[in-house]
């Protein structure tokens, strides 16, 4: 630190010498004389006069940030200390007999040689794993013998040359040795070349010749030509997270650090943004955390891959405790979570706790291979150069099948080992727990200490933090199995296949933003590229064996078909990569793009998703999501959109029933573009955005898949019934709003109104809420009947109108109405739901044509020209809606059970009606807030009430949504919760939930839960004879109320329920004495009929009730006034029996099913249409619209044969 002020002070040199880099000795010598590559020719052209420049201010950096950098520079050279370093004569290039004066600097990765000792970049590096032997030559000199070039040092003085021999043997025997360990090979196949990110030719400035240059992980590698690079002979490295790239023009740009700028150019400016990108990467990859990487690799064994011994892996299982390179990492990825959880040292900061990387250090490697690694077979092992075919095979062996494993002496014995894990946890002896745990040890085994149940739970009494965080990440571990199960059976048995394929394609450098302009043919380049063993690489012509570039099929995560001319190739598809890339490819043609699509997709998509192989996908990639029951866990998925449908296949390899997200319930964006919520009727996905490339992606073409997409029927968001959503919020709002309106779908709305309705209808139509006072009831019918008249093919589509009109010609009403069954039979499915749910809506239009003057006549000569979308004078359009109308029974197909629905449905519209003039109707909201269990934001669910849905069947939608299957002692019911009056209500099985939603009060709400009563009050009832029963209670009126001066608190009363009343006495002697005269002989100072009470359990505490065995009871009479009064028992089983007498008598017996549905089969399937009308109360006449339905309420049949 002290020296380089001391230096900056001084001034630094303006220009550093060219030869400090790239000095003539280099040219010539060391060569193997059959080297093709050096030719011998003078690639550097002796330019010592050439320099480099350096910059006079460094980006973003003064003195004080320069020497920060230098200190950061040293931070990362803390993991490769210099083992050994000096001054040495190194043997002259060819043809010369000076020796050069360099300074040698030694690290466990190479040997470098400098000019001086304050250079950064060497003029030469000798990785150590390729040095083979070290030899003493003589005359104070020694020879370094790598695979094909020798090198030949000259030291001061025998002691330390011998040194220098000693230090190299040992650290060159010693890099053999880790790596042996490790795979238990030797390292004859070792390579000594960085696996590259991009490789290829650049210019650097002042050459005539170009380097060969290798961006690799956090590094930028120079070689003197391909050759070198393949012997791993470099000049020098520059480390990245110093570097800062620069584009200079068309073709260069500067990779600057504070040490020296490099001024590069490209062939082509293709070349060269993809050079800088890949500059860019990587320094944020030198940037990214690596603090967590340097913690862990400071122990010793964690600096080598634990399956193929590769150096500075930074990839992690985290519950094998293992560090693991990248392409083992993607192997692992591949054996499934329930082995094996792969993280990233460098990315995933999050999983990193302190513990966790404790656990790394004082575990890791040596300790987790001593186990599964104590029987390697050589034959078997792995190399940092094997393939991927042999590391998953050497992996599954591992990992999967424990075939090396060191079994524990108690293997085979269950509970012993269950017994041993319990006592290993509690003390430090990790390994112990390694072995026992996955030679099958239960993690979750019972410890019989009810303290605590679980060996985590033990270890954490015992303070064993590490074992905590061990047993932590192998909760859902599975142990190895060493028989081989089918792959058919288990999918994550499967291998990834080896896909191969190859060819040209033409390439836009990759993007880290989504494409928003289309891209014409000028910005791609055409690049042979070629998918291999899990590499999909493109290189600059099918000649070069050098790629530009590669992506990992391990790192794609998406995959995307775009439409034809997307881009000015005719046919395009994305790449994404887990490091946020998009990469374009193109194709002439469609055929050999699907090709390539197909591979690149079977190459990476988990065996677990292959049946996603087989769609035709416009997008398919993996995430992450929550749904069904792991709510508190996300899993990965594999999701492939095919049109409006998405399908899934969760990580298990389970598939689930697709997504249609045109029919979802709801879709939304939750956080700053982080989760997508997904509702459909029985579930709820939440998909996660872990990176923001590809899923912004997701959003957009989920968005649109879920929209609608043209002008037919069958592209509209539909409902479950496939309506459109359209047609079922404008049939639902006239319904509500308009059925008594005069002239309705006659008089016609405004235009601007209803051409702005039908735009915002037709763009989302699921986020639209029609209000009534908002939207006017003509303009919403017009925008109906816009809609229809603008479809495309029409509702009874352009094929079949012509044999619908002339099927009016019948002249034989039988006949007619089989004929118009045919035509129905033969329409599309969409049209023929639309159809019928029209109808339906106009047959009940019609019914009110006393107010409204729409007879079924006048509703057919609006709607005959709409449907068929003719100008009017041909009658034969209105014919056919006219007979439809008046055929709707027939024709539809409507049972006796249909049109019960109906008719429940219209009184339910007047009772609300009713409700409404009485002033307790709350206003227009039919969708209701349900809470499973409690009342708790996460446990809300929105539900549409039908007018028919019953208490049993909302409690069985709000448990399916949530998975929860109801098990037979399970009581699970719908409670009515008053919180004003700290009361509650179960409510009967066969409630209808509509009426009751209506009275709630802004205090109260519905939630569904277990009735852990509901057993003991059937036992009670069913050992009981008789329907009555007698006894004392504490009672007590709300005064204001009943206003009867009586004191308040409660008083001891004497009470008779039997089936019809339940009576109140003030004398309890004689009522003791004589019971069954009792009725006659004394009248009851109160009494109630029993059907008109309302009880709930609990009393409000400011009533400071005498026990807490209360309950609140709710009487209204004819007159609707309404009467609120308390009482108390004094046991917990005495109010049960009141309760359950009360129940009992209330509901004719019948407190619970006898046969209770086990899932929601029994729920009869109702048509959307009939089901769901609304809680907002009718206009019009209301005497006249209650004779009206009235009249169809008695026997709506014959109402309708009458039409
Ligand atoms: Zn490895």
């Amino acid at each position: 630190m002290a020296k380089e002020d001391t230096e900056l002070r001084m001034g630094r040199p303006r220009s550093v010498r060219f030869n400090s880099l790239f000095s003539e000795d280099e040219f010539g010598e060391d060569q193997p004389s059959a080297s093709p590559a050096s030719g011998g020719s003078s690639w550097s052209d002796r330019e010592p006069s050439l320099h480099l420049p350096v910059p006079d201010t460094f980006p973003g950096s003064s003195p004080g940030t320069l020497s920060d950098s230098m200190e950061d520079t040293s931070a990362t050279s803390l993991l490769s200390p210099t083992i050994r370093e000096g001054w040495l004569d190194k043997n002259p290039p060819q043809g010369s007999y000076i020796y050069q004066r360099r300074w040698v600097k030694l690290d466990p990765d190479y040997l470098r040689y400098f000019d001086s000792e304050k250079d950064t970049y060497s003029k030469r590096l000798i990785p150590v794993s390729s040095i083979s032997r070290v030899s003493s030559v003589g005359d104070q000199k020694f020879e370094v013998v790598t695979n094909n070039r020798n090198f030949v040092f000259r030291a001061e003085n025998d002691a330390d040359r011998n040194e220098w021999i000693r230090t190299l043997q040992q650290i060159a025997e010693e890099r053999k040795g880790k790596a042996a360990v490790r795979t238990s090979m030797s390292l004859a196949t070792d390579s000594a070349t960085e696996p590259a990110d991009k490789s290829g030719f650049l210019e650097l400035r002042g050459f005539k010749h170009k380097l060969f240059v290798v961006v690799a992980g956090d590094k930028v590698f120079l070689y003197k030509n391909a050759e070198d690079y393949r012997l791993g002979i470099g000049i020098t490295y520059i480390e990245m997270n110093v570097g800062n790239v620069k584009e200079v023009d068309r073709r260069s740009f500067d990779l600057t650090t504070p040490y020296r700028i490099f001024s590069f150019s490209a062939d082509s400016e293709q070349e060269k943004e993809e050079w800088v990108e890949a500059m860019q990467q990587s320094i944020t990859e030198a940037l990214s955390n690596s603090e967590v990487a340097e913690r862990i690799w400071a122990v010793e064994s964690n600096r080598f891959c634990a399956d193929c011994g590769s150096h500075k892996p930074d990839w992690a299982s985290i519950n094998l405790c293992v560090v693991i390179c990248k392409r083992c990492a993607g192997e692992h990825r591949g054996l499934g979570p329930g082995i094996t959880k792969v993280r990233s040292l460098k990315m995933d900061r999050k999983v990193w706790t302190e513990e966790l990387i404790e656990l790394f250090q004082r575990f890791g490697n040596i300790m987790a291979n001593q186990f599964w690694a104590a029987n390697v077979p050589p034959s078997e092992a792995i190399s940092p150069t094997s393939g991927s075919q042999e590391r998953r095979r050497f992996l599954i062996a591992k990992y999967r099948e424990g075939k090396y494993r060191h079994y524990h002496p108690l293997f085979g014995n269950q509970e012993e080992l269950d017994r041993a894990l319990c006592a290993a946890v509690t003390t430090s002896d990790l390994a112990e727990t390694q072995a026992l745990l996955f030679c099958g040890a239960s993690v979750t085994c019972d410890t019989g200490d009810p303290q605590c149940p679980t060996p985590l739970a033990l270890a954490e009494r015992s303070g064993q933090r590490l074992q905590m965080e061990f047993l932590l990440h192998n909760k859902t571990s599975e142990p190895p199995r060493l028989e081989m199960v089918c792959s058919e059976e288990k999918p994550y048995s499967v291998h990834l296949p080896s896909i191969t394929h190859n060819g040209f394609l033409y390439k836009t450098p990759s993007m880290v933003k989504p494409i928003s302009e289309r891209k014409g043919p000028e910005e791609f380049s055409r690049r042979w590229c070629t998918l291999q063993d899990g590499v999909l690489s493109y290189y600059e012509n099918d000649r070069n064996t050098v790629p530009n570039g590669e992506i990992r099929v391990e790192e794609i995560v998406c995959l995307v078909n775009n439409p034809l001319h997307a881009h000015g190739i005719e046919s395009t598809f994305e790449v994404y990569t887990e490091a946020d890339r998009l990469y374009l490819f193109g194709l002439e043609s469609p055929a050999s793009a699907r090709e390539w699509l197909k591979s690149i997709a079977k190459s990476f998509v988990h065996p677990c998703a292959e049946e996603l192989l087989a769609l035709d996908f416009e997008r398919l990639g993996r995430l992450h999501y929550k749904g069904g029951l792991t709510l508190e866990r996300a899993q990965e998925g594999w999701f492939a959109l095919v049109g409006s449908t998405l399908h899934v296949c969760s990580e298990d390899g389970r598939r689930q029933e697709p997504l249609q997200l045109r029919k979802l319930q709801e879709l939304s964006i939750q956080g700053d573009h982080e989760v997508l919520v997904l509702v459909e009727r029985r579930r709820t996905l939440y998909i996660q955005g872990e990176r923001k490339l590809d899923f912004l992606g997701w959003i957009h073409a989920i968005q649109k898949a879920a929209s609608s997409s043209g002008d037919t029927l069958s592209e509209q968001q539909l409902t479950e019934s496939d309506v459109p959503l359209l047609v079922d919020r404008c049939i639902d709002y006239i319904t509500q709003c308009g059925l008594t309106s005069e002239g309705i779908y006659r008089k016609s709305g405004q235009n601007s109104k209803t051409t702005s309705l039908l735009e915002v209808l037709q763009r989302d139509a699921r986020c639209v809420r029609l209000k009534e006072g908002e939207h006017h009831v003509d303009d919403v019918a017009n925008t109906l009947k816009r809609f229809f008249r603008d479809l495309g093919d029409g509702l009874f589509t352009r094929r079949w109108a012509p044999n619908w009109l002339w099927a009016t010609a019948l002249e034989d009403e039988g006949a007619k109405v089989g004929e118009y069954r045919q035509l129905l039979a033969a329409l599309p499915p969409v049209n023929r739901a639309t159809l019928k749910a029209l109808i339906n809506h106009l047959f009940r239009v019609q019914c009110f044509s006393g107010e409204n003057q729409m007879n079924t006549h006048n509703l057919a000569i609006v709607f005959g020209p709409t449907l068929f979308q003719t100008d009017g004078k041909d009658y034969k359009a209105g014919r056919v809606v006219e007979d439809l109308i008046s055929h709707y029974v027939e024709i539809f197909n409507v049972n006796d059970q249909e049109m019960k629905k109906q008719q429940d449905e219209i009184t339910a519209i007047m009772k609300m009606r009713e409700a409404s003039s009485s002033g307790t109707q709350q206003a227009g909201d039919f969708i209701c807030t349900v809470y499973l269990e409690e009342k708790k934001t996460e446990t809300e669910q929105h539900v549409k009430i039908p007018a028919t849905m019953t208490a049993e069947e909302l409690t069985f939608e709000i448990l399916d949504r949530r998975k929860i299957v109801m098990k037979e002692k399970d009581y699970w019911s719908c409670f009515e919760v008053n919180e004003r009056e700290e009361a509650e209500r179960p409510l009967h099985y066969s409630e209808k939930v509509l009426p009751i939603l209506h009275c709630l009060g802004t205090e109260s709400y519905l939630v569904v839960k277990k009735q852990m009563s509901m057993e003991n009050m059937l036992l009670y009832l069913a050992s009981r004879v008789g329907d009555c029963k007698h006894g004392m209670m504490k009672f007590r009126e709300e005064r204001n109320l009943l206003g009867l001066g009586l004191s308040t608190g409660f008083h001891d009363r004497y009470f008779i329920l039997n089936h019809s009343w339940l009576r109140l006495y003030k004398e309890v002697r004689s009522l003791r004495q004589r019971s069954p005269p009792l009725e006659s002989s004394h009248k009851p100072e109160k009494e109630w009929p029993v059907r008109n009470l309302k009880v709930y359990l609990g009393v409000k505490k400011k009533l400071r009730p005498p026990t807490c065995w209360g309950f609140t009871v709710f009487y209204e009479n004819e007159k609707h006034e309404k009467q609120q009064w308390y009482l108390c028992c004094d046991t917990q089983a005495d109010l049960r029996e009141w309760f359950a007498t009360f129940l009992q008598v209330q509901n004719g017996g019948a407190l619970w099913p006898s046969e209770r549905p086990r899932a929601r089969v029994a729920r009869p399937q109702q048509d959307a249409r009939l089901g769901n009308i609304s809680l907002i109360p009718l206009r019009g006449n209301e005497s006249e619209m209650r004779n009206s339905v009235a009249a169809f309420a008695t026997d709506p049949l014959t109402l309708l044969r009458n039409v």
